[in-house]
């Protein structure tokens, strides 16, 4: 059974047609689920019974089972945890700030980048999603902030997986999500966050769509990056950069580096000198994210003044920084990575 988010407009169209039922109907059964968040096929009153029935037959909606919702202390943090069709679990994160409803979406279950202060690349790679699954995570939440009269309004790439080593999906759900017929929301509110997939920046930056772009970076240099992203291995640190450059270059967005300080390794005053000279002259941000403890992990956070000394080299060398502390420790443990390391950055970034 195809499950509904896979089908465009044109093809819910033909189905209709080949169900002997009215087309107009693809676009009144497209309002309810992408405009209202309405996942339940009885909840769409204006459609017949029997046309309701047929629907219910051919396809799955929705087809991601909400296992849990854990919320933060401060109710600002909901984590939201999948069963998807297979009984494989992703995770979403549903960052609430201000007016923005953000959500940060998963794009493969586990993750082959195994950076070393997160859990879901200690899991490994298991398989990666389809774009109806990445789109569905956007679709439920919505669907579940109905009852407060909210919608999800930025999304984020940043949750367990490497969105541009499931590259034909991921841009494919930005399309989905951005089309004015489904989600309608503008490409300017979605952040794709990547380890430095060389190949996919150079191929997303020839997309013709207005996303931002970020690097998760980590390190000054290429030596200490491969100990904290093995992945790193593959891709040098010049390359990455240059193709960040020319994504920049093409889109006109400008980028965002994050570097989450680790106490111990890349958190010296030497490692924001290096990490300042790399930077300099390009129209960028750095997003300081101060490590959050992970149970299982040895890895520690730096000390405040620690923390501050680096920050006053970027200042030194004009480099533009935030730093963000999370929150919703409480989250953070049961969640892996998941935008945790993350999802300070998140609020910076859009
Ligand atoms: S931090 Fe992101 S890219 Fe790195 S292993 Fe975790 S999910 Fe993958």
């Amino acid at each position: 059974m195809r499950s509904f988010c896979e089908l465009s407009l044109d093809e819910l169209k033909s189905w209709l047609k080949t169900a002997e039922e009215k087309e107009f109907h693809a676009r009144q059964i497209f309002e309810w689920v992408y405009q209202k968040g309405v996942i339940s096929w009885e909840e769409m009153t204006n459609l017949s019974k029997n046309l309701r029935g047929k629907l219910i037959s051919a396809f799955r909606l929705p087809s991601l089972k909400c296992v849990k919702v854990t919320e933060s202390n401060d109710l600002e943090t909901y984590k939201f945890l999948w069963q998807l069709y297979d009984g494989n679990l992703v995770e979403s994160v549903l960052i609430c700030s201000g007016d923005r409803r953000t959500v940060c979406v998963s794009s493969q279950v586990g993750c082959p980048a195994k950076c070393a202060f997160c859990a879901s690349g200690k899991q490994g790679f298991l398989r990666n999603l389809s774009s109806a699954e990445i789109v569905e995570q956007i679709v439920q939440i919505n669907s579940w902030l109905k009852k407060k009269e909210e919608r999800v309004s930025h999304i984020v790439y940043m949750g367990m997986g490497e969105p541009l080593k499931n590259y034909t999906a991921v841009v494919e759900s930005i399309r989905k999500i951005c089309h004015p017929d489904m989600i309608n929301l503008s490409q300017r509110r979605i952040t794709v966050s990547t380890v430095g997939i060389v190949d996919g920046i150079k191929q997303l930056a020839n997309e013709e769509l207005k996303v931002n772009l970020v690097l998760s970076l980590h390190a000054p240099n290429q030596h200490i990056r491969q100990k904290i992203i093995p992945y790193a291995r593959k891709y040098p640190l010049q390359d990455i950069l240059d193709a960040m450059d020319e994504y920049a270059a093409k889109t006109k967005r400008d980028i965002t580096f994050e570097y989450t300080l680790l106490a111990g390794i890349n958190d010296h005053p030497d490692h924001a000198m290096e990490l300042g000279h790399m930077l300099k002259g390009k129209q960028c941000t750095v997003n300081l994210i101060p490590y959050n403890p992970v149970v299982g992990l040895r890895l520690k956070r730096p000390d405040k003044k620690v923390i501050k000394d680096f920050r006053s080299v970027l200042y030194g060398l004009k480099i533009v920084n935030t730093c963000r502390y999370t929150k919703g420790d409480d989250i953070a443990a049961a969640c892996g990575q998941l935008a945790l390391q993350e999802k300070s950055s998140i609020l910076n970034v859009i």
